[in-house]
This record gives C-alpha cells, structure tokens and sequence, in this order.
C-alpha cells in the first residue's frame, strides 16, 4: 500500500478530484501531517467519516522504526528499521545556524566509490519517497525543534532515485508540507549527467553538491567509477550551465585522501580546474573506516592544500568535524547493525 507521507499535495488534490471529492482536502490533510502531526487518521476532524475512510483505505499512515540513536555533543545519528527489514541511517547536526539533517536516499549505492562505506555494499533497493520525508518527519519530533536545513548526502545516489528524489523535495520544500527553503536543502552527486541536466532544466533553487574528490580524469577513474562514464571535460560544461540555468553556485566536495589527491600538484590542478566556475570548494578531511585502505590527510597537509587554493583566489572552507566517535563515516552505522 503507498503511504501517505510519499503524496505530494498536487497528487493529493488529483485523488480527492477522482474520488468525486473536493481538491480543498488536500490543504486540510497536509496540514493535519505537517503542521498538526497526527499519529492516526482518527485524529482528522474536519474531514468526512466516509472519506477518511476511504483514504485510510487507500494510504497507509504508518512510520519508520528508529533502531538506534548514538548521541554526541552537537550530533546525533539515527539508524531507521524499514518495512523489510532494511536498515539506513540520517544524521542530525546542530550548527550556530540550525539544525541540519544528512538523509539517506538509497539502501546501498551502485557507484561503487573506492573510499566510501556505503558503496562497498551495492544498492538493495531505492528508498521511497515517504521513506525520505520520514527521516526528517521523525527526527523533528524526535527533537522537539525546526530542521533548518537538509543534505542529501547520506546512503546512496540521490540522482539514482531521481523521480523519488524531486517528490521527496516538492513535499519538504513546500509551504504547506515541511516548508524547508530550496535555499537551505543541497543535493549531492557524484556526477550522474543526465541527471544534473534535468534537473538544471527544472531550474530551481536547491543548492547542488558535486563529489569531485580528483582534479583530473586519471586520479578520478581510480577512486571513482561514475567518472569512466561522466568524465571531467563532460561534467564541467554542464555544471557551468546549471549556474547559467540557476544562478546558483556550485558546491565541490573534495575529500582529502592521504598520497592519493592531497599532494601541492593536485592543489594547483585543481584551482585550475575551477578557476571559471563559480563555485565553492569544501575540503573534507576522510573518516577512515575500518573495512577500507585509505588514510586521513594529515591536518598540515589539509592547511597547505587549502593555503594553495585560497592563494589562487578560490572560495575554500574546510569541512567542519562532526561525530568522529559515533560511526559517522556514511554507512558505518548501518554495517555495524549488520554486522558486515
Ligand atoms: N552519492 C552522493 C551522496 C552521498 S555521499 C555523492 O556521491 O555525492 C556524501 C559525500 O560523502 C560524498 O562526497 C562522498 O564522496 C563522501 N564520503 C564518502 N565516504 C566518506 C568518508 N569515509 N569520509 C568522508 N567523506 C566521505
């Protein structure tokens, strides 16, 4: 049966239409979800009996299972039980600014990156919409307070789940459904093209993440397998028409993988790479996982690789640290469950 929580409200409006009803329901319902978050259709008082019924019918209401919750200072990661057994994990971190939630968007990934977690495991299955909202949804009420801002940046390929993915972000952006700024909500990539260029079409406000991680197509094949694909001198053109499209800037995530991408050579590639795009770059220092070879940058190698790009005039942060004692690494939290 769908769940109500995967309905965006224009579909809503269609269903009560077919059903002889009023599309006004709609706005009634989504703000007995959203904004009253009820437990139980029984709840809903201004709406038919008849009616009620038939949703109830129609949509199951029913949420996630929250199997574990490992909390540290200004972090706390939520592993979520789905309705086969499945298990994905989002992570809540408490910024000066709000609070942000990394959501998952997959069960495992196909792309199969060299230093990352979740894609040592292959992709069981996409995550449904609901399964996306639910995430949030829970982890508000869980907290008592707002989620300000939401990466999709957790389990799996966002634009591997593309259609799933634009609902999930219709209901949470919406004013009437969880009301989240397009503004303070980024997807990430690995640089799944086709993707990247519908969505530029659809030209919203979302903030785009790119995984870049190599300044040149042979460090990159190594690391990453999405690149023999979408090689470099075919994604820049097209993130440089997302910025024509948006007038949005484009995010780099560049994780700092010690003697494979970190040396000064790579710093000043890269600032070459980027130099006419109007970008950010976000170092990421690695979290270094068990089941995986790689190793952390040392904290002098990341300032000098920052210090070459920020001489070279590009905008540069270094990711803040959150949950280094908590399995934080994607996925670690969920192969921890499982025990693989
Ligand atoms: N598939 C999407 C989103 C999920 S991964 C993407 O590739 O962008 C989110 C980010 O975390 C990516 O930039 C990914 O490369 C990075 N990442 C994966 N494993 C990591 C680790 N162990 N330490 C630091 N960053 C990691």
């Amino acid at each position: 049966m769908n769940n109500i929580y995967g309905i965006t409200i224009e579909k809503l409006e269609d269903y009560f239409i077919s059903l002889g009803s009023k599309k006004f329901h709609a706005d009634q319902l989504f703000s007995w979800l959203y904004e009253k978050r009820i437990n139980e259709y029984e709840e809903i008082t201004n709406i038919k009996k008849e009616l009620i019924e038939q949703i109830s019918k129609d949509y199951s209401i029913s949420k996630l299972k929250i199997v574990n919750v490992e909390k540290d200072v200004d972090v706390c990661k939520y592993l979520f039980e789905l309705y086969d057994g499945e298990h994905i994990e989002a992570v809540l971190m408490r910024h000066d600014y709000g609070n942000s939630v990394c959501v998952s968007s997959q069960v495992g990934c196909n792309m199969g990156c060299k230093f990352c977690e979740s894609g040592r495991r292959k992709k069981v299955r996409n995550l449904e919409t609901y399964e996306m909202v639910l995430q949030l949804l829970m982890i508000e009420e869980e907290l008592g307070k707002r989620i300000s801002h939401v990466v999709v940046m957790g389990i799996g390929e966002p634009f591997d789940n593309y259609d799933n993915l634009i609902n999930f972000l219709e209901i949470i952006n919406h004013p009437k459904g969880m009301a989240i700024g397009a503004r303070h909500i980024t997807i990430s990539t690995c640089g799944v093209i086709p993707k990247i260029k519908e969505f530029s079409n659809l030209g919203l406000q979302f903030n785009l993440a790119i995984s870049l991680h190599a300044p040149n197509n042979e460090i990159r094949d190594k690391i990453m397998p999405i690149n023999k694909v979408y090689p470099l001198d075919l994604l820049i053109p097209v993130l440089e028409e997302y910025y024509n499209n948006t007038s949005r800037r484009i995010t780099f995530e560049y994780v700092l993988l010690e003697g494979i991408n970190d040396g000064v050579e790579q710093a000043i590639e890269l600032s070459n790479l980027v130099k006419n795009l109007n970008c950010y770059i976000n170092l990421i220092p690695y979290n270094e996982t068990n089941n995986l070879n790689f190793k952390r940058s040392s904290t002098i190698q990341i300032m000098k690789f920052y210090d070459i790009l920020k001489k070279n005039k590009i905008n540069v942060t270094i990711r803040k640290e959150f949950g280094g004692n908590i399995s934080a690494a994607c996925g670690q939290l969920r192969s921890k469950k499982e025990g693989v």
